[in-house]
C-alpha cells in the first residue's frame, strides 16, 4: 500500500521535514498557501526574509548532512562563505572581537535566496510534491478523533474551491500564525499552555548596493545592544550580486523608524557610529521594510495529556524566538533530525508516537528558550516573567565573560560556538573559563559594560 505524507506549509521547517519524509513515506506532499516565485524572491508568506538571516553553524551543519553539497549550491547560487572571526566586525557588551580565525564558517545570502536552493535541491534529490495557492483550513480526523487522517484546504484566489486530502501523517509547519491549537481543540483536544516572552523588538532594514572601499575589509558587521540601557543593535550583511542587507533592531519598542532621514538618525544611537558611517553614503536599492511581532511564543504541545496520533508540528508553529539571535532555521534543522529519528524508531501509525515526537521536541527547545529569553529578561521593559535568582547569576556570570571576550581568543570561540548553536551554554563553564571569570570579578575595577564603544573597529591584520 502507498504510504503518504502532507506537510503544511512549504518554509524552512516545512522543507526541511519534507526532505527526511521522503525517506520513510512513498508520497510526500507540502501543501503552501502561497505561489512560489519563480526567481528568489520574497513572499507574502515568509515577509520576515526582506531582513537578515544569519544561518548559524549549527543550521548549516545539519542542512549540508540533509543535502550533501548544499554548501557549494549555495556558493554557486552567489551566497557568500565567511569565516565567523576574520570576516566579521562584532561589537559585543563587552567591546569588539578581535579578528581571528575561528574555524567557523557559514554561507550567508538573502533568506528568499537560502530556501530556493534548498526547494530546488529537494526537488532534485526526493521528488516531494508542491501543492501551491493551497490554504489549510482544518484537520479531518477518524471517527473516535485519535487519529488524523487529513486536511480540508481551500484555494486562495480564483473560485476558492474547497477540498480536502487524506495521509498517512500531516506535519504543521505554517509557522507563528500555526491555527493547529484551534485545530485541537475543535477535535476535542485541550488547548496547549502558551509561553511568552516580549522583549518588543523592531527591525527596519534596507538593501544597499555594496560600495567598492578596500576600507570594507568586512563582510558581516554585527552590534549588539547593550543592555539594559543601550536598546539599540544593528548587523549588515554581504549577500548575494554585490548587495548588503542592513538591518537596525530596537528592544524595549525602541522600534527604529521607517523614513530615509530618521533610520538613519537613529543609527547614530547605536553603541558605535560604525554602522552610520558604514551607511551614510552608500546607494540604497530598496525601500525600508519594518517588523515588530518577534515576541519569544512557546505553544507547550509536549505538555498535552492527549494528543491525536498522524499529527505532529513542528518549528516556529511550536516555538518562534526572538529574531535576534538568529535561531530559527537552526532550529527547523534540529526539529527535522528530529523526525527523522523518530520515524526511524517506530512505525509512525503506532499509537503515542505523536505525543512522545512533541515531549521531545519540548525537550529539545528548552535550553534554546532559556538562552533566548535570558538574554531578554536583562531589558526591564521586557514582558513575560521575572527572572529568578538563578537566572540572575547566569546573566551576572555572562557578563563577565562578556568582559573577557574581547581580548581573550579562547573565550570568543567558545562564545561564537555556544551563539551558533554547536555546543551548550555549559561549554562557557569549563574550569579554564571559570577561572578567567573569577579572576575578572575580582578584579577592583572591571571594565565597564553598557555605555558607548570607545575603541574604534579593529582591522583585519594580514600575517
Ligand atoms: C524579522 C525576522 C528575522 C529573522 N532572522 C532570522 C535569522 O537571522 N536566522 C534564523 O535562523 N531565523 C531567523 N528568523 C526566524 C525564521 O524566519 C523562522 O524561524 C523560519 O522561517 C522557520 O519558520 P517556519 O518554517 O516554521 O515558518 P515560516 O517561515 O513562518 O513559514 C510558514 C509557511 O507556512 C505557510 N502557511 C501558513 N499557514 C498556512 C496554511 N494554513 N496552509 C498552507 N500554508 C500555510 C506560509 O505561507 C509559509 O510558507 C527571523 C524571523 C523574523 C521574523
Amino acid at each position: 500500500m502507498t504510504t503518504r505524507a502532507l506537510v503544511i506549509g512549504g518554509s524552512m521547517a516545512g522543507l526541511l521535514s519534507a526532505h527526511v519524509l521522503s525517506d520513510h513515506f512513498d508520497e510526500v506532499t507540502i501543501i503552501e498557501r502561497d505561489h512560489y516565485p519563480e526567481m528568489p524572491e520574497v513572499r507574502s508568506g515568509v515577509p520576515q526574509a526582506r531582513h537578515v538571516h544569519a544561518l548559524l553553524a549549527r543550521g548549516e551543519e545539519i542542512m549540508e548532512q540533509l543535502f550533501p553539497g548544499l554548501g557549494l549550491d549555495f556558493e554557486r547560487a552567489g551566497m557568500i562563505k565567511y569565516e565567523w572571526g576574520t570576516d566579521s566586525a562584532y561589537l559585543t557588551a563587552g567591546g569588539w572581537l578581535k579578528r581571528f580565525n575561528t574555524g567557523i564558517h557559514t554561507h550567508m545570502g538573502s533568506r528568499a535566496l537560502v530556501d530556493f536552493v534548498i526547494r530546488q535541491r529537494l526537488i532534485q534529490d526526493c521528488q516531494v510534491k508542491f501543492l501551491e495557492g493551497q490554504q489549510v483550513d482544518g484537520l479531518i480526523a477518524a471517527a473516535d478523533n485519535g487519529r488524523v487522517i487529513g486536511v480540508q484546504m481551500t484555494e486562495r484566489g480564483g473560485a476558492r474551491t474547497q477540498t480536502s486530502l487524506t495521509a498517512d501523517l500531516i506535519v504543521d509547519a505554517s509557522g507563528r500564525g500555526s491555527k493547529a491549537a484551534d485545530w485541537l481543540t475543535s477535535l476535542g483536544y485541550s488547548a496547549p499552555e502558551e509561553s511568552t516572552v516580549n522583549s518588543y523588538v523592531g527591525y527596519a532594514t534596507r538593501w544597499y548596493e555594496k560600495p567598492e572601499d578596500p576600507a570594507i575589509d568586512w563582510r558581516i558587521m554585527f552590534i549588539l545592544a547593550r543592555p539594559p540601557h543601550i536598546t539599540r543593535g544593528a548587523a549588515i550583511f554581504e549577500v548575494e550580486g554585490g548587495q548588503w542587507i542592513a538591518t537596525l533592531g530596537g528592544v524595549s519598542k525602541d522600534y527604529p523608524p521607517l523614513d530615509e532621514a530618521g533610520w538613519l538618525e537613529y543609527s547614530k544611537g547605536l553603541p558605535t557610529d560604525a554602522f552610520y558611517e558604514a551607511v551614510k553614503n552608500a546607494k540604497p536599492i530598496s525601500d525600508i521594510s519594518g517588523y515588530q511581532r518577534t515576541q519569544n511564543h512557546w505553544r507547550h504541545y509536549e505538555k498535552l495529556d492527549r494528543f491525536p496520533d498522524g499529527f505532529l508540528i513542528v518549528g516556529d508553529a511550536v516555538c518562534a524566538f526572538n529574531p535576534i539571535y538568529g535561531q530559527g532555521m537552526t532550529i527547523a534543522a534540529l526539529d527535522a533530525l528530529l523526525l527523522d529519528q523518530t520515524c526511524k524508531s517506530k512505525r509512525i501509525g503506532t499509537p503515542g508516537l505523536s505525543l512522545k515526537f512533541q515531549r521531545d521536541l519540548g525537550a529539545s527547545l528548552q535550553t534554546v528558550w532559556l538562552m533566548a529569553t535570558g538574554e531578554d529578561l536583562r531589558y526591564p521593559a521586557t514582558e513575560g516573567y521575572t527572572p529568578d535568582l538563578m537566572t540572575r547569576l547566569l546573566q551576572k556570570y555572562v557578563d563577565q565573560v562578556g568582559r573577557i571576550l574581547p581580548n581573550d581568543e579562547a573565550v570568543a570561540l567558545a562564545f561564537i560556538d555556544v551563539s551558533n548553536l554547536r555546543k551548550p551554554p555549559t561549554s562557557l563553564f569549563t574550569p579554564a573559563i571559570m577561572g578567567k571569570v573569577l579572576r575578572q570579578a575580582l578584579t577592583p575595577r572591571p571594565p565597564a559594560l553598557g555605555g558607548r564603544e570607545s575603541a574604534p573597529m579593529p582591522r583585519l591584520i594580514h600575517e
